[in-house]
């Protein structure tokens, strides 16, 4: 139910810990978010519209690799840009530290339908264990991967494999592009 980019193996305590964390921002916005499992399509759904407005918050360096993964996948079907938080946003990415060992988590805000989230998504990027530029960008791209509706891949080739970078690539690929042009 939960979707995570570990460094470690899940454990069922930081889940529970993680889960409570997200329930308590999501009802902030909405009802409970639904998380993702990502096999082949993201569990949390794809956004309901490619027009994505963007509050980005946090850190200087997750602020500046979230940009940095705009401009990576802008050139697909997607049209986002970043808008102030608060404000009318329906992508909230926020670098701040949890105290866990994942890099960066997405979810949709409502129940994901019909492989569709209806409402907001969430990415949370994790200042204690993203260090370099490189990480911070691949796990940005990564979450909006997600936040597309983007599972996971098996191969390094592409930002949507699960661990560090390096070896996975930072870059989204064709076949990640060429699905995200054909959910939209
Ligand atoms: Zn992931």
């Amino acid at each position: 139910m939960l979707h995570v980019d570990r460094i470690r193996r899940r454990r069922q305590r930081g889940v529970l810990v993680l889960s409570v964390v997200l329930a308590l921002v999501g009802s902030t916005l909405a009802a409970s978010p639904a998380f993702a499992t990502h096999q082949g399509t993201a569990g949390s759904g794809r956004l309901y519209t490619p027009n994505w407005s963007v509050c980005n918050a946090g850190a200087s360096a997750g602020v500046s690799g979230t940009n940095w993964a705009i401009g990576q996948i802008n050139p697909t079907d997607v049209n986002a840009s970043v808008v102030g938080c608060p404000g009318s946003w329906n992508v909230s990415v926020n670098s701040v530290s949890y105290p866990e060992t994942w890099y960066g988590a997405t979810s949709c805000f409502t129940a994901v339908q019909n492989g569709v989230c209806g409402s907001g998504k969430g990415v949370k990027l994790n200042t204690r264990t993203l260090t370099t530029t490189q990480q911070w960008q691949k796990t940005a791209l990564h979450e909006l991967g997600h936040v597309a509706g983007l599972g996971h891949r098996t191969v390094d080739t592409s930002v949507m494999a699960s661990g560090a970078s390096p070896p996975v690539s930072q870059y989204l690929d064709q076949h990640d592009r060429d699905s995200i042009n054909a959910s939209y």
